[in-house]
């Protein structure tokens, strides 16, 4: 069943049921507090909370979106994209745990030739919160599951909540078992890459305050009007219903993995890093070009810098394929082909999604020419003087930064794939030195020099020791 379908069967199933049709936001989400919109319910939030009444009881959604949290597992799960698509079925004190768990249940059981999804119920596993015996009992009565099949989990896994004092409440997710070629028996618990997650249920039903962590919080009142939200991974449906091995051969993608195969002139599933390269190359450039179409653009920070990230490791993932030459002009055309039946903004603004996308595939390649060389020059070095240990100093990174604009990620991986590693913590003290130097050149600007006792002190500041920032620098590391 092409990806196409599946959404579309989910939207049927869902409107035939009471629920409103709601176009998916845009990836930029309007919560200031979140880059991009990394689930279904995201849009919805305001209606969750309280802060706006929902003018409608039952809605349904298939949401774009992207977690860029992910961008690790990238190729070497087989479930995790940077883009991806939820579907979402929400109701607003409407109906509640029964009713999720039996829609989820008919949707993903009833034959395909009927309208469902078709999956052989014998395959289905959930998960259930510990305390929550509602569910449990629920996923026997409506779905008749064995106890074995329904495994408890505690507040890590299957707790829902927004941080912040609010509605929040236990979650149910439900697993297919892919079978004994891919893994451990006994469930999810044991093995999450033979039994794939594909949907969350979550069931809204309390309110929370004195949220000090994700598992600690005090629960204040059951609510009176209890919600709904859920989410399912339409790329893991879809890779399960095609019968493929991993989200990255579905239809809307693997055509890039089969361009990138041509261009290099490899072979997909004859080397797993070769395979991992080209899954890499189709996901980031799905979506950067989903990215682009929503309106983000290449910077060095937030947004605008994750995209500059996905479209610098394509570059650099096609070089690793033997590919000195330039990509994306033979790359995006695929994507949009593989995108557009879903999501026709991408071909009206292909213009501009492949100008921008173009430009900084030229300008990283100029980077990578200026940079690697000296990049090489300083591995060896290392490697000479130590080889069981290699390090590149802060300064060895500093100085590709400020000279060469080779972003740390990309000093990081490439030292990496030569067994060589990075003084990350001296590197980061140089550049908040620099930034300081910066902050105190801009005041002494601004001041004639007149106010010395300020540029004094930010001297000192200057001279005392720097605390390590970590990843906390959003635009540091993405
Ligand atoms: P996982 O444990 O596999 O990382 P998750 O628990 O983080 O998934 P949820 O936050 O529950 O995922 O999101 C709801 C659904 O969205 C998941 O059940 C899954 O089907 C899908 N999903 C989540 N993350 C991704 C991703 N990076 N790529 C593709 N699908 C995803
Ligand atoms: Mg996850
Ligand atoms: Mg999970
Ligand atoms: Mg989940």
């Amino acid at each position: 069943m092409r990806t196409a379908e599946i959404r579309q069967r989910w939207l049927d199933f869902f409107s035939s049921r009471g629920h409103t049709v709601v176009p998916s936001a845009s990836l930029i989400s309007e919560d200031p507090s979140l880059l991009f919109t990394v689930a279904g319910m995201v849009p919805f939030i305001p209606y969750m909370v309280g802060e706006r009444t929902p003018p409608w009881k039952r809605a349904t959604s298939v949401q774009k979106c992207v977690r860029t949290s992910d961008i690790e597992e990238v190729g070497k799960t087989t479930r995790h994209g940077t883009f991806f698509q939820m579907n979402g079925n929400f109701s607003f004190g409407d109906y509640f745990k029964e009713g999720a768990i039996r829609f989820a249940w008919e949707l993903i059981t009833t034959p395909q030739a009927d309208g469902g999804y078709g999956f052989d119920p014998e395959i289905v596993w959930v998960t259930v919160y510990e305390d929550d015996d509602e569910a449990r009992q629920l996923w026997k009565s409506i779905a008749g599951l064995p106890d074995e099949r329904i495994q408890s989990r505690d507040k890590k896994d299957n707790y829902w909540h927004t941080g912040q004092p609010g509605p929040a409440g236990p979650c149910s997710e439900i697993y297919i078992d892919r079978g004994p070629k891919y893994g451990l028996e006994g469930g999810p618990i044991a093995d999450e890459d033979r039994y794939i997650e594909i949907w969350n249920l979550v069931f809204m039903q309390y309110a929370i305050d004195q949220v000090t962590s994700k598992t600690d919080f005090r629960v204040v009142r059951e609510l009176a009007q209890k919600n709904i939200d859920t989410g399912m991974g339409l790329e893991r449906v879809a890779f399960l219903l095609q019968g493929v091995d991993n989200m990255y051969e579905i239809d809307e993608v693997f055509p890039v993995i089969l361009a990138a195969q041509k261009i290099s002139g490899r072979t997909y599933g004859a080397n797993h890093d070769d395979d991992v390269r080209m899954r890499v190359v189709a996901d980031h450039v799905r979506s950067a070009l989903m990215l682009i179409s929503d309106g983000v653009t290449p910077s060095n920070e937030g947004r605008g810098y994750v995209l500059r990230r996905l479209l610098r490791r394509t570059v650099r993932s096609m070089r690793l394929l033997g590919v000195e030459q330039r990509t994306f002009g033979d790359l995006f055309p695929v994507s949009r082909d593989a995108m557009q039946s879903s999501y026709p903004e991408v071909g009206a603004n292909f213009e501009r999604i492949s100008r921008i996308a173009y430009a900084e595939e030229e300008a990283f390649r100029r980077t990578l020419a200026a940079g690697t060389t000296i990049l090489d020059t300083a591995v060896a070095g290392v490697k000479a003087a130590s080889p069981t240990a290699p390090k590149l100093t802060g300064e060895q990174a500093f100085t590709l930064h400020d000279t060469y604009g080779f972003p740390i990620d990309l000093t990081l991986e490439m030292a990496a794939e030569q067994g060589v590693a990075v003084d990350e913590k001296a590197f980061r003290a140089l550049m908040q030195t620099q930034r300081q130097r910066a902050r105190a050149d801009a005041l002494a600007k601004k001041t004639g020099n007149v106010d010395a006792s300020a540029y004094q002190a930010l001297q000192r500041d200057l001279a005392a020791p720097v605390e390590f920032l970590g990843y906390t620098d959003q635009t540091a590391r993405v």
